[in-house]
């Protein structure tokens, strides 16, 4: 079905790891295909060694193939002229000129689908999120269950030998050693190595003379 006289749009499926963002995809992808739209599924990926077809696949085990890509202008470049939807997993890894090419697409009459995690590990917005989820028409913030407490998780904690990792790290550790769990604000811990080195300002000392 041609694209023209279609309004396109961005939806952005955000939140913690472990929300269901990828089951979220994969739904709205099927679907669209059910309804018989021509559909392009592209994943970012940082570390380009693993090339050819990459799947999308959920904690749950569903999976879907997907096309990597590790920036912006590959998603610009791949998208076929007689695509209609466009998703995009793992966004938070793209560069900032995501956000125009998905604009560009929605102009084009394209659902442009996009899903990633809002925050990096320290509670930090992650890569070019914060603009997409300006531009974007739908957005759909999900929740994890917080594996301390089993409240609703909103943040990703990352551990390093199962400890709370610093947040001196870097955002982005490709190939690292270090896992992440889905916990609520309370428990999301960011230790800062400064912390050692710097002795507590104590109520008295912090008060001007
Ligand atoms: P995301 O893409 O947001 O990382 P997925 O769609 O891959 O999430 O996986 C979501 C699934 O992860 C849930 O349906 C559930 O089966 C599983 N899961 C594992 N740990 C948790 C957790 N702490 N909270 C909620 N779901 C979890």
């Amino acid at each position: 079905m041609p694209r023209e006289g279609r309004e396109g749009s961005i939806e952005v499926i955000t939140g913690v790891m472990f929300s269901g963002k990828s089951e979220e995809l994969l739904r709205r992808v099927r679907r669209a295909m059910i309804a018989r739209r021509s559909v392009q599924v592209f994943k970012s990926q940082l570390d380009d060694r693993y090339g050819g077809i990459q799947r999308i696949s959920s904690h749950d085990g569903r999976e879907i193939e997907a096309r990597p890509v590790s920036n912006s202008r590959d998603v610009a470049e791949f998208v076929e002229p007689d695509t209609e939807v466009v998703a995009v997993d793992e966004v938070q890894f793209m560069d900032p000129g995501i956000v125009a090419v998905a604009n560009e697409l929605a102009d084009q009459g394209v659902r442009v689908i996009v899903s990633g995690t809002d925050m990096d590990f320290r509670g930090l917005t992650f890569g070019p999120i914060g603009n997409l989820l300006a531009v974007a028409e739908k957005i759909d913030k999900l929740h994890a269950i917080c594996v301390v407490c089993g409240d609703l998780a909103t943040r990703n904690q990352r551990l390093i030998d199962g400890r709370p990792a610093p947040a001196e790290g870097p955002t982005i550790q490709v190939g690292g050693l270090e896992s992440y769990e889905a916990r609520c604000r309370a428990h999301h811990l960011v230790p800062s190595d400064l912390d050692d080195q710097m002795p507590l300002i104590t109520e008295s000392e912090g008060q001007a003379s």
